[in-house]
């Protein structure tokens, strides 16, 4: 795995969020892969947990944010005629618990010139809980750096909502979980009251794992603002992501 990241074997795919009031492209969630020589693309939960383990995790989370922070900055100068896009990457509890994250995360910043708040880095509740002192303290220098900072799967870990209020979260993302429809064909109770509690802290939401046109009816019928999903495309390389925002350019000019 060390050597996979000094060869560059280790790719990112970016998958669309999507405003779900008008299906245009409201950003990008950079998705890490590991094209191993011999056996093939391995998704990140074969080696993210490793990577953790041996420390590489650092290292692996400093390339993905520099990487996704110079596309975004390409995106975005492309794309002058409309609002930014924003792109978001996922952070693991062994760089949020780490000092040096602040450090890497300003130099990254001064490196590519994106608009404040666009880039955004993705925690997950069991890390944030793991140290919650910590944690508040650390998202506050992220979000005065000008990083934006979304709160993931959430609905899977401990959902201790009196923390909520206190951390700078300006984005939940609803796990799948509570985005798919059950057996009996029906949407999670706690769905709507998910988005309005989001809402009434003044959180924007994003429904994860939206597969059919259907979802994203009713999410938007919810009040939910953006959804990522199948739906609306699946993890793409840079040069993909690119083409769709152009194709999108085209249809809005037509
Ligand atoms: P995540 O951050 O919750 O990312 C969303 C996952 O859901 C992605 O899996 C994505 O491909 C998948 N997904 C998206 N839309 C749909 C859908 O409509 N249906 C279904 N069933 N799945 C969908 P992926 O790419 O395999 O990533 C898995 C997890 O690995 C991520 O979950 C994230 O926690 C972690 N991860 C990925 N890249 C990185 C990275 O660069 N650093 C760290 N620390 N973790 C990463
Ligand atoms: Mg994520
Ligand atoms: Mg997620």
């Amino acid at each position: 795995l060390r050597r996979a990241l000094e060869r560059e074997e280790i790719s990112i795919l970016y998958q669309p969020i999507v405003r779900l009031e008008d299906r245009s492209i409201a950003g990008f969630e950079a998705l890490a892969r590991w094209d191993h020589p011999k056996l093939g693309r391995v998704g990140p939960s074969e080696f993210i947990s490793i990577a953790e383990e041996i420390g590489l995790i650092v290292d692996l989370g400093m390339f993905v944010m520099d990487r996704t922070a110079r596309q975004l900055a390409i995106w975005q100068q492309s794309m002058r005629h409309r609002g930014p896009i924003f792109a978001s990457v996922n952070v693991s509890s062994r760089q949020l618990l780490r000092h040096d994250l602040i450090h890497d995360l300003r130099s990254v910043l001064s490196r590519s010139a994106v608009a404040r708040g666009t880039l955004k880095l993705e925690l997950t509740e069991s890390l944030v809980m793991e140290n919650p002192e910590h944690a508040a303290q650390m998202m506050h220098r992220i979000r005065e750096l000008g990083a934006g900072l979304s709160l993931d799967d959430f609905g899977t870990g401990h959902s201790s909502l009196a923390y909520l209020q206190r951390f700078p979260f300006d984005t939940i993302k609803i796990d799948q979980s509570f985005v798919r429809t059950t057996n009996r064909g029906t949407r999670p109770v706690l769905l709507k009251s998910i988005i309005a509690m989001a809402h009434d802290l003044g959180m924007d939401v994003v429904a994860e794992g939206a597969e059919s046109d259907s979802d994203a009816v009713e999410l938007y019928q919810l009040g939910c603002e953006y959804a990522q999903g199948f739906a609306f495309g699946e993890p793409m390389s840079a040069d993909a992501a690119r083409r769709l925002l152009a194709e999108e350019r085209l249809e809005a000019a037509q």
